[in-house]
């Protein structure tokens, strides 16, 4: 089921036994000497990183719309077709692996309403020919207003203009869910995809590399990912994880989702004023919120109500991300919801689900033997836990500085956002959509450049340790 492409030197090998081109490794590792480690947040130390590694100068850019081909063509299954599952079927089919996506659905589609695609999965999309579908439908808002509960008093601004957009290399996106979708399925398709409705996964056999399907049917391939967004009942994450899974806990939050027709707004006085510039609208007040924004091309006007229930604790805890980081598993990987479901208020769920795509397409170009597959899907694994732990808990932060009840923390933490309402200076923020440092970290990341200094960073240990 392995093709191997055939002019292909290889040039790594990432197992312990396989260690065959140590020295061409310590040669690009000692290039970027003396030791410049990111110990500390810091573009430009980053920068000089950068300059001083000889690979950066004789390869291809890291980030590239024509990636090098894998020299390991893969046979692969993907379970789902939601956005993660198809994300990652194009991050993999670009790179010349064969994709075969299983979808339990009759049809394809999303349900729900809109969706924001932050730059940090902005880029990888622009980067994969997905916005060529998608941009026609792609609204682009110029900030994002923090309002009071009661009045709607501005009390934060993130703004998403010239700036934001120079800084990051690609716009802050607003689209409806279906829209994203229908892009993901197209480039996909043209890609050479294929999508089989009507194919639920029962069961995994890991050994095997093999799912069952409801029909009684197996379908085996060299690799299976499964972005089934069961979460924590998902049949993969069982099938990985059998001591860890556990009946679904209600994590405190809840949210309500509604559309509305634009052109029936703009006929009222009273809300006609939502609709004057593209921009995201985030009323706080104690323990809930409501978000607006237009999609559609600008057709659909978009509501998220959230509100939190106290009854039970958050599901997703560190606890469950090292134990999961111990497991060592080969041909089976989880992907998206499924492995890291989180709230949505760093509106970056489907973000890591596409982040994690173009991270696994990029740990999986270093391997020449299928042998090698474990030792990358470890770096891998390593790299995105790390991440969207990271995430999970800044949703988590949003949640709770967004909720504060009216009295001294609700006014400390207006005061704190108080520059960026009237256009100030400012060097930090209580709003995490417009502090300097969590902007640079959650929209300046770029997933493929990240694998890649992951993979270098996971050999480099593997030398170590070989001695
Ligand atoms: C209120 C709200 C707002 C959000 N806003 C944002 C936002 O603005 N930006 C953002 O990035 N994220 C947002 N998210 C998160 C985002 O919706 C999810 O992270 C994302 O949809 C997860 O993608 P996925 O592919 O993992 O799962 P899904 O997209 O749900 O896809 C799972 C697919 O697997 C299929 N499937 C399941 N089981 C099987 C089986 N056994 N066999 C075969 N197929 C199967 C399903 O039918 C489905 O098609 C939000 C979430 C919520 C709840």
């Amino acid at each position: 089921m392995v093709q191997v492409v055939e002019d292909y030197t290889p040039v790594v090998n990432g197992t312990a036994s396989t260690v065959k081109s140590r020295k061409t490794y310590q040669q690009a590792i000692v290039s970027s000497q003396p030791s410049l480690t990111a110990s500390y947040l810091s573009q430009s130390l980053r920068f000089l990183q950068k300059l001083r590694s000889k690979e950066n100068f004789t390869e291809e850019p890291r980030s590239s719309s024509h990636p090098t081909p894998a020299r390991l063509r893969l046979n692969i299954v993907v379970v789902g077709a939601g956005l993660g599952g198809l994300s990652l079927a194009i991050a993999l089919a670009r790179r010349g692996h064969s994709v075969r996506v299983l979808e339990q659905a009759s049809k394809l589609g999303e349900v729900g309403a809109s969706i924001q695609i932050p730059p940090n999965s902005g880029r990888l999309l622009h980067r994969w020919g997905v916005f060529e579908y998608l941009e026609k439908w792609a609204v682009k808002p110029e900030g994002i207003n923090f309002r009071r509960w009661e009045d709607g008093q501005a009390i934060g601004y993130t703004a998403l203009g010239k700036t934001f957009q120079a800084d990051f290399n690609v716009p802050y996106y607003v689209v409806h869910r279906a829209h994203f979708h229908e892009a993901l399925h197209q480039r996909a398709s043209q890609l050479g995809v294929a999508v089989e409705l009507h194919s639920r996964v029962v069961g995994y056999s890991e050994q095997k590399s093999s799912v069952v399907l409801d029909s009684g049917t197996t379908i085996q391939g060299d690799l299976v990912i499964a972005a089934d967004d069961s979460r924590i009942k998902s049949k993969a994450r069982q099938a990985i994880h059998p001591g860890l899974c556990q009946d679904p806990q209600f994590n405190g939050f809840a949210a309500y989702r509604a559309t509305v027709d634009v052109q029936k707004m703009q006929n009222s006085p009273e809300i006609a004023w939502l609709l004057e510039k593209p921009s995201l609208n985030i009323r706080i007040g104690e323990d809930r919120h409501v978000m607006t924004y237009t999609i559609a091309a600008g057709e659909s006007f978009n509501m998220v109500l959230s509100h939190i229930d106290r009854s039970e604790p958050a599901t997703w805890t560190e606890k469950f991300a090292k134990e999961h980081i111990q497991q060592e598993f080969t041909r089976l990987v989880i992907i998206g919801d499924a492995a890291h479901a989180m709230l949505p208020y760093m509106s970056q769920g489907a973000a890591m689900a596409v982040e994690d795509g173009a991270a696994l397409a990029v740990a999986l170009n270093h391997i020449s033997t299928i042998d090698e597959l474990p030792f990358v899907l470890r770096a891998f694994e390593k790299e995105r836990i790390k991440r969207s732990s990271d995430m999970q808990n800044a949703s988590t932060v949003n949640g709770l500085i967004w909720h504060f009840a009216d009295g001294p923390e609700q006014r400390a933490r207006d005061t704190s956002m108080a520059a960026e309402v009237v256009g100030s200076p400012f060097t930090s923020s209580a709003n995490q959509w417009s502090d300097p440092v969590t902007q640079w970290w959650a929209y300046g990341y770029d997933a493929e450049s990240k694998m890649e200094e992951a993979w270098d960073e996971a050999v480099r240990a593997l030398i170590m340790r070989a001695g």
